[in-house]
């Protein structure tokens, strides 16, 4: 079978590869589509040290049911349309032992610290897996990302009394957006692409702020009556957004940070302690935020085309990610097709 390699730094090669065996609690996928996470991009650019090359990237999914394990419940079906959890959870931890599998300590994430779904065919525990006869095997390739600002949006334990700023509209922080409106919050979404803060009001966003060409503070103040947000969930991993998350929440406000910031980052601790704010991270993501995103695709109200870029082959994956690395503000999602 074709699996696809990122054998060094800015290289991908198609390469050829065993179909693997599955074990008794395994399902054999056929993977059809498999989006390219900004991970991916990373790797590609070879900026991640944590990860050794080579490696298959990949973990949003998107597949069919090909084969069954013989301890696998009957309810698993060939043929079915499927997406995976790619996370591993060690069960020792401290967070698995509170419950918080998606923060394990040594998870091991699909396509990044272990091989990933870029390939035809992959083996997967069924406790891994989600099926929904009513999502195409395509929009299933959007769930994982999606589901990582679901999960933001439940650390913030977002009201429909709650202004929610998102700072950062790519996918994770679309994610974020979608289940902050479907909580009957008031969102402010910022970007500093207006194409990005255009799709964001189609998927929820009651106000849009172009950080770029606006000042973020006034029109913050100016939305919220000069309060600051109840809640921001910071969603780009910048030294500057996530100052900014501190100084534009309200007193008594929440921050959730998903974006990684890749160097230090100082801040006047004294709004910590005054505005008594509370400030969580927010991981990966939990089964239930799955379904809560495939709950949300079935309503048919997500414009799922607009959100994916474009669509190439395994034999393309070196110019999709050179195209992506290249205009990386262009893009929300890249899949490659099998
Ligand atoms: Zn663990």
């Amino acid at each position: 079978m074709k699996a696809i390699q990122i054998i060094e730094e800015g290289r991908v090669l198609v390469i050829e590869r065993e179909i693997p065996q599955i074990k008794k609690d395994e399902v054999l996928v056929k993977v059809k589509y498999v989006g390219f996470a900004a991970l991916t991009s990373i790797l590609f650019l070879g900026r991640n040290p944590m990860v050794k090359l080579p490696v298959t990237p990949g973990h949003e999914i998107g597949g069919i049911i090909e084969l069954v394990g013989t301890s696998v419940p009957h309810h698993y079906k060939m043929g079915m349309a499927c997406t995976v959890n790619p996370y591993t959870n060690c069960g020792k931890c401290a967070s698995c032992r509170n419950g918080r599998v998606n923060a394990c300590e040594i998870n091991e994430t699909m396509g990044v610290q272990r091989d990933g779904a870029m390939a035809e065919y992959i083996a997967i525990p069924y406790n891994k897996l989600l099926t929904d006869g009513n999502i195409s095997v395509r929009d299933f390739a959007l769930v994982e990302s999606m589901s990582v600002g679901f999960h933001a949006v439940s650390r913030a334990e977002v009201t429909d009394l709650d202004y929610v700023m998102v700072i950062g509209c790519g996918m994770i922080g679309v994610g974020a957006i979608v289940r902050a409106g479907l909580r009957g919050a008031k969102v402010i979404a910022v970007d500093i692409d207006d194409k990005k803060l255009v799709l964001a009001k189609k998927l929820g966003a009651s106000f849009t702020i172009n950080s770029k060409t606006h000042d973020l503070h006034e029109e913050i103040l100016k939305i919220t009556g000069g309060f600051g947000t109840d809640v921001v969930i910071e969603a780009v991993g910048s030294p500057l957004t996530y100052v900014a998350a501190i100084n534009e929440v309200a007193f008594s406000g929440r921050v959730v940070y998903i974006g990684y910031a890749k160097n230090e980052v100082s801040f006047q601790t004294k709004l910590f302690v005054q505005k008594e704010l509370d400030i969580r991270g927010s991981r990966n993501a939990l089964h239930s935020d799955f379904k809560a995103v495939m709950e949300y695709m079935k309503r048919q109200l997500c414009p799922i085309d607009e959100l994916i870029s474009a669509i190439y082959p395994p034999e393309k994956a070196q110019e999709a990610l050179e195209n992506w690395s290249a205009n990386p503000g262009d893009v929300f999602r890249i899949l490659i097709e099998f």
